[in-house]
């Protein structure tokens, strides 16, 4: 049998942390068996489902690299199947039309809630014989005694008793079905054989396998995820910082490195932490998902991305770092230059955001030099020493690191001083003071006119200051 896995999201705004990972789930599930993977858009809520946030879903898992086998599939595509599906309920008597008044629902309600009872639909329209051209909804007829058994894959066997469970609302007064039909036509349809998803849904699952059962459909397994918590404890939401999948991107964090903080919420091998996409579709295991709802952390999602700004490719980093460069207003183009950089910088960010802002300097001169730095470095003591090294850089033939270590070298050596006299001012006129590498490496990053201007730069400064 062929495993098929589904994700099947809202468009309701975008894709966040906690869709992605079960998105993730569900990939890897179908991907480590050699399975298919469905992407479902649910948009049968008119009022809320947004073609922007379909895009916004498409565009955050192909960032991802979750790729799909079949679909998107459109739920408002498929009314006349639920239609065709609530008729044949309908027909083996185990839906009804009910025409109870909302008036009559919230007295019931209130009288249970007095009695201290589980609010539900007493039923009352079941042996009511009422007329089509009437306004009703449509009711799915539970079956009143026995236990659903669900078979989680996750949280173990669950019995749910019928009597906790009502007769469901299946298809609105408007005639549009709602989300426990259209879901359990669709995994149906779909041939779904594992139904991975987040336990926000579990209260649904004995309902919906009640209705497969009701249409002689096979029962999928299921698999509900824990739930991620933010650093407070509370359910992740907008509140605790970024939730969506682009502002991640946007932030400077690598899809690689997402995907393997994701993985890591809710699923473990060992105490392994870091897991290329290949390791996690050979080592994912539903039975190694937590019970427990695991907390998202940005510290550790952080080190993680660092882990992989390090690793990777310079080439790979260059190319998803040039548009955080341009955006700052420059022209960068992924080439030696750029990937020298990212060799140069990258163990000092842990995004590229912020391997961004500490490149600059390779590329444009700034106004400001940082503070503490310029305040330790650019003193009038320093203008000499930075006269010197200006005329020594300025004679070189070529622009080599070998080439500029010998000439700082050679001014320490004139000057009779220690390295750090010459040394720390240079730096700091290149540089502005941003977190930077060897010194020979650093100048041949800047590049000869862009120093040679930068000390003037600084020593006029300096002389400005002193004034
Ligand atoms: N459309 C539902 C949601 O976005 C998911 C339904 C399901 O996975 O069964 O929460």
């Amino acid at each position: 049998m062929t495993i098929r896995t589904r994700f099947a999201p809202s468009p309701t705004g975008c894709l966040h942390v906690g869709g992605a990972r079960t998105a993730l789930f569900s990939w890897l599930y179908a991907r480590k068996h050699g399975g298919d993977f469905v992407l479902r858009i649910e948009d049968t809520d008119l009022e809320r489902s947004t073609q922007e946030s379909v895009n916004a879903i498409l565009e955050g898992m192909e960032w991802l690299g979750l790729d799909y086998d079949e679909g998107p599939f459109f739920q408002t595509e498929r009314f006349e199947r639920y239609e065709e599906v609530i008729e044949s309920l309908m027909m083996k008597g185990v839906a009804y039309r009910c025409n109870c008044s909302r008036e009559r629902l919230d007295s019931l309600r209130d009288e249970q809630m007095k009695r201290k009872e589980k609010p539900r639909y007493d039923g009352r329209c079941r042996e009511r014989d009422i007329a089509g051209d009437e306004p009703h909804v449509i009711r799915f007829r539970n079956p009143d005694e026995g236990d659903v058994v669900v078979d989680d894959l996750i949280r173990g066997r669950m019995f749910i008793n019928n009597r906790e469970l009502d007769d469901l609302i299946i298809r609105r007064s408007d005639g549009s079905p709602t989300y426990n039909l259209t879901v359990v036509v669709d995994d149906a349809d779909m041939n779904i054989t594992h139904v991975i998803r987040g336990d926000d849904h579990i209260n649904n699952t004995p309902r919906q396998i009640n209705m497969l059962q009701a249409l002689n459909l096979p029962v999928p397994k299921y698999a509900h995820l824990p739930m991620i918590l933010g650093d407070d404890g509370a359910r992740l939401s907008k509140r605790h910082g970024a939730v969506s999948v682009m502002q991640y991107k946007e932030e400077g964090y690598l899809p690689d490195a997402l995907l393997n903080y994701l993985v890591r919420l809710g699923w473990s091998h060992g105490d392994q932490e870091i897991f290329s996409t290949e390791e996690m579709i050979e080592l994912f295991e539903l039975e190694g998902v937590n019970k427990a709802p695991s907390a998202f952390n940005t510290e550790k999602l952080q080190w993680i991305n660092q882990h992989y700004l390090k690793q990777h490719d310079a080439r790979h980093v260059a190319i998803q770092l040039a548009p955080h460069l341009n955006q700052r207003g420059l022209e960068v183009t992924v080439g030696h230059h750029l990937q020298a950089v990212v060799e140069a910088q990258r163990e000092r960010a842990q995004t590229l955001e912020e391997l961004a802002d500490i490149s600059l300097f390779y590329y444009r001169d700034f106004d400001e030099y940082d503070a503490k730095a310029a305040k330790r470095a650019l003193k009038p003591e320093a203008i000499e020493p930075l006269n010197a090294v200006k005329a020594a850089l300025a004679e070189l033939d070529g622009w080599s690191r070998e080439s500029l270590h010998a000439a700082v070298a050679g001014v320490v050596e004139q000057l009779e001083v220690g390295f750090g006299k010459v040394a720390m001012p240079l730096r700091i006129a290149v540089t502005g003071g941003a977190p930077s590498p060897d010194l020979d490496l650093t100048l041949s990053l800047v590049g000869r006119e862009a120093t040679l201007r930068r000390i003037d730069q600084a020593i006029a400064g300096i002389e400005r200051s002193a004034r």
